[in-house]
């Protein structure tokens, strides 16, 4: 049986300021005091003080006030406001690592990448080095003010609640303790698979202010696809990630889409990351590069091919969208979400492309035309999975702003 707790005055207050940022972080518009009162269901008081402590926080700012066109009293917008805090982004990915700090205006304090071949390197050596990004940057947040309100961390495998990356196959990683390293310990990040924190970062609204145009709605669904070296994904239902029993859900990557196919790293046959992955797009368009080019001069490359018409690029690209089309319908059908957003590298190839694997996946569905899929490519320009992990540091000030503000107030 659960266990009763009372809700006290503070618990009260706390999800009602956390129910009133939401609001306005949804909202398209600023919104006044009495348009939250409405769009919230609390009395006008009650949105008064809950603002009173925002503003006082600087969590919130007022605009300038509207003049009604007719009698009436003119009406306030207000803002979030980036003034006192920020939260920390991390990433190691198979293609670098890096951080990014973002206020909840959706300002970036500061950030560094590093992109350099990512495969068998020591896990001490790079949580070290991101460390020494991460304290420079720490510097200039110190500069600005602002407080550090969380942090967390995207990585590209499994990784359990306990803090333990289970298997990251493409960094060559298996079965790391994350708290042996002094980063994780001092930080202490909210640490997830990078497809899930890349795929928060598309939902308007999450814990930045959403801005007008937008892919997706707050509480829509929708299949995120995450591809570098490895596929990665995630599955957003009603503005949710899924995560599954263990949070290892979303693994499109190794969807098998040909039983008679290559040996994936996963064991199985015809994994769709062993076609539509960056390493097997550069091994089948005959690209060798120089083992100390960067990953992202590899790809400019191969991108400088594809817009050439190299024919064993197109060819390569054709059967890598084969690939991916076949994955998405399968996982469609599965799970009857009709919306897909493809990220990272694919982001690469144009709006015909994923026309082109649009197209391919309503031809293999079931339900055509009564349900059609739809694929757009991420409009995100920065890395999604960064973006996405400093959100989540950013949500620890949302969901318990007036742990935030009594520390202001202190
Ligand atoms: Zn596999």
């Amino acid at each position: 049986m659960a266990s009763l707790k009372s809700i006290n005055q503070d618990d009260l207050r706390n999800h009602n300021l956390s129910v009133l940022l939401d609001t306005i972080l949804r909202s398209q518009t600023p919104l006044s005091r009495a348009e939250l009162a409405k769009a919230t269901g609390l009395t006008k008081a009650t949105i008064s003080l809950l603002v009173a402590l925002l503003l006082s926080a600087n969590i919130v700012k007022e605009g300038s006030p509207s003049v009604p066109p007719m009698h009436g009293r003119p009406s306030t917008p207000l803002h979030l406001d980036g003034r006192g805090f920020c939260a920390i982004g991390l990433q190691i990915n198979t293609d670098g690592f890096g951080f990014i700090a973002l206020d909840i205006k959706g300002d970036v304090i500061a950030q560094q990448w590093v992109s350099e071949p990512m495969e068998d390197r020591d896990p001490d050596d790079i949580f070290s080095r991101l460390e020494d990004l991460v304290r420079d940057g720490e510097v200039a947040i110190a500069r600005c003010k602002k407080v550090i309100v969380g942090s967390a961390l995207a990585l590209p495998g499994l990784v359990t609640e306990d803090y333990r990356l289970l298997s990251a196959r493409n960094l060559g990683w298996e079965n790391l303790e994350l708290k042996r390293f002094n980063l994780v310990r001092r930080l202490n990040p909210r640490i997830d698979n990078e497809a899930n924190m890349a795929a928060l970062s598309q939902i308007p609204g999450f814990a930045m202010q959403r801005k007008e145009q937008g892919l997706v709605n707050p509480s829509e669904s929708f299949i995120y696809l995450s591809t570098d070296i490895g596929i990665g994904g995630a599955v957003v239902r009603d503005g949710q990630v899924q995560r599954g029993n263990h949070g290892f859900a979303g693994e499109l990557g190794h969807i098998s889409v040909d039983l008679n196919g290559p040996v994936c790293q996963c064991g199985r046959n015809g994994c769709l990351e062993s076609y539509a992955g960056r390493k097997a797009l550069i091994t089948a368009s005959g690209l060798d590069p120089d083992p100390a080019s960067s990953p992202s001069e590899v790809m400019d490359e191969l991108e400088r091919r594809w817009n050439l018409g190299d024919a064993q690029t197109l060819k390569t690209m054709k059967m890598a969208a084969k690939a991916l089309a076949s994955g998405l319908a399968t996982t469609i059908n599965i799970l009857d979400i009709d919306k897909v957003i493809l990220g990272g590298l694919w982001g690469r190839f144009g709006d015909d492309l994923a026309r082109r694997i649009e197209d391919q996946v309503n031809a293999q569905i079931l339900g055509f035309p009564e349900r059609q899929a739809h694929v757009y490519l991420s409009d995100c320009n920065m890395r999604p999975a960064l973006l996405g992990a400093a959100q989540v540091g950013l949500r620890r000030l949302l969901d318990n702003p007036l742990e935030f503000i009594l520390e202001a107030h202190d």
